[in-house]
């Protein structure tokens, strides 16, 4: 089965969020399962210097304002159609905006054009090459199935994925003319969404299928209050929903190989983590002790549930657990995590900034990672946490609702507990978890057998790729039919 992916990003070459460990992941997860998945991506600076000797395999004379070529290329074990286009993508700055974080003002045209181009090799334009269903990512390639189904492929079928619902690509419509749909594409069921044109929106309307990264945050976003104001369409198309979550890339994340510990351990060697947990202790100047510690590798934002856990830091700190956090984001809350630290010497440090090291550290040592998420729609940092025995104390939303299973008494006299969730999200509800955490932390036997339990979760890949290859499965079928 051939399979035209487009999306904006793509690990390792260029990754600003969760999207592209999805793209970069799920070519390499599908090859043992009888998919060739090919992916259109931006020629970004970064991209065009990989490209050594450049293969057009399609020209345009004019797109979007300027020449654009198509080059054929496999780079990192991907095999990649890269859109070049100078007039485009030949910035310095992010893949959205420049250095200082500012949108670029043609966006509309940047990732039209990836669209159009999409949609044009999903019609052929590409010699000897005819995708069997073409994936978008987001609302940067959602075009792609608006130009398919208005252009040359309104017969192949199409999935896409929704990363983050809060992103959604709306421009005035006075950019529809630039589009080079035809007028009545901009309709309540093309690509008018109020009153403007709304890509995403767009996307969701044209696809055969929309999956998000877990089954809950598919549910959730059928409602008003996570549905962005897409809750009516999403919930018109609820019988073609998916919820798929995501894997994580088992051998970056793998506590028996990782060189960023101290020391490397397995569910059978746990108590090589205390070597960790004194590097973590030392790095975030701790007091050293038995005592539960905490940790926190996010964004510093609303989204993240940073404020619930500022408002319940103290309680938190005065039962006994220590805290670790690691992130950076909104100034607000970085300023209210390092005056914790400043109140609670020894007991709360903060480094604010990235720091990809430092993050395995943390899920190599630290007892338990917090996650009060308002809204999450896979989220890593707790996948990460069961591969490395650092039990997740979660919100229950979204991806964090599917991945972790509360230790409630019942869970955990059946043993297959893998951590604690709570509901609704705010600072009383959270307290409540962590008190429940340092209680099951004081009993030994109890909490290891968390950390072994979440240790066998199976958060590879090779699950969600079966998945996502059933899917498409079943849309050939769909088209057969
Ligand atoms: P989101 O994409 O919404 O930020 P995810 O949990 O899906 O949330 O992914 C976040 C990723 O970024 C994880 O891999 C996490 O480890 C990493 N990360 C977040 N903040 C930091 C940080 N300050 N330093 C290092 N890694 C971080």
């Amino acid at each position: 089965m051939q399979v035209l992916a487009v999306t904006p990003e793509i690990y390792p070459l260029i990754k600003t969020g969760g999207l592209a460990d999805v793209a970069g992941a799920l070519p390499l997860a599908m090859a043992g399962q009888g998919v060739a998945m090919r992916t259109l991506i931006p020629g970004y600076p970064v991209v065009m210097k990989r490209l050594r000797r450049k293969r057009a395999v399609h020209d345009y004379a004019s797109l979007q304002g300027g020449k654009a070529a198509v080059h054929a290329v496999k780079l990192d074990g991907l095999d990649l159609l890269v859109l070049d286009a100078p007039h485009l993508f030949e910035r310095e700055g992010g893949p959205y905006g420049d250095a200082g974080g500012a949108d670029w003002p043609d966006n509309w045209r940047r990732f039209a054009a990836l669209s159009q181009v999409g949609a044009d090799i999903a019609g052929g334009a590409v010699a000897g090459y005819l995708p069997d269903l073409v994936h978008a990512h987001d609302w940067q390639a959602a075009m792609t199935l608006a130009y398919m189904r208005y252009g040359k492929a309104p017969a192949t079928p199409s999935v896409i994925t929704v990363h983050n619902l809060a992103f959604q690509g709306q421009f005035g419509a006075d950019i529809f003319a630039g589009l080079g749909l035809p007028a009545h594409a901009m309709a309540l069921d093309g690509v008018e969404y109020y009153g403007g044109v709304g890509y995403l929106k767009a996307g969701l309307a044209a696809a055969w299928a929309i999956t998000t990264v877990s089954p809950t945050y598919a549910q959730e976003i059928r409602t008003p209050q996570f549905g962005m104001g897409l809750d009516g369409l999403i919930n018109a198309r609820a019988d073609d929903l998916y919820g798929i979550v995501n894997g994580i890339d088992v051998d970056a994340w793998n506590p028996q190989t990782d060189p960023h510990l101290s020391r490397n351990f397995s569910a059978k060697t746990l108590t090589g983590r205390r070597a960790n947990k004194r590097a973590v202790e030392q790095r975030f100047s701790l007091a050293a002790d038995d005592g539960p510690l905490l940790c926190v590798v996010s964004r510093l934002t609303w989204q993240k549930g940073m404020d619930i856990l500022a408002a319940a830091l103290d309680d938190i700190v005065g039962m006994g657990v220590r805290l670790a956090v690691l992130g950076s984001g909104d100034r607000g809350l970085e300023g209210a995590m390092l005056a914790a630290a400043a109140r609670h010497r020894g007991r709360v440090g903060v480094v604010v900034g990235y720091d990809e090291a430092l993050s395995h550290m943390m899920q190599g040592g630290c007892d338990a990672i917090v996650i009060p998420s308002r809204f999450e729609p896979c989220g890593l940092t707790q996948l990460y946490g069961l591969r490395y025995g650092t039990v997740p104390i979660v919100a229950r939303t979204g991806g964090l609702a599917d991945t972790v299973i509360d230790a409630n008494e019942a869970a955990v006299a059946a043993g297959v507990a893998t951590g604690l969730q709570f509901a609704p999200e705010n600072p009383d509800a959270f307290r409540v978890a962590v008190r429940r955490a340092a209680e099951l932390y004081a009993d030994a036997e109890t909490w290891a057998s968390l950390q072994k339990q979440g240790m066998k979760s199976d958060v590879s890949w090779d699950r969600s790729a079966a998945k996502y290859v059933a899917l498409y499965r079943s849309l050939l079928a769909r088209r057969g039919a």
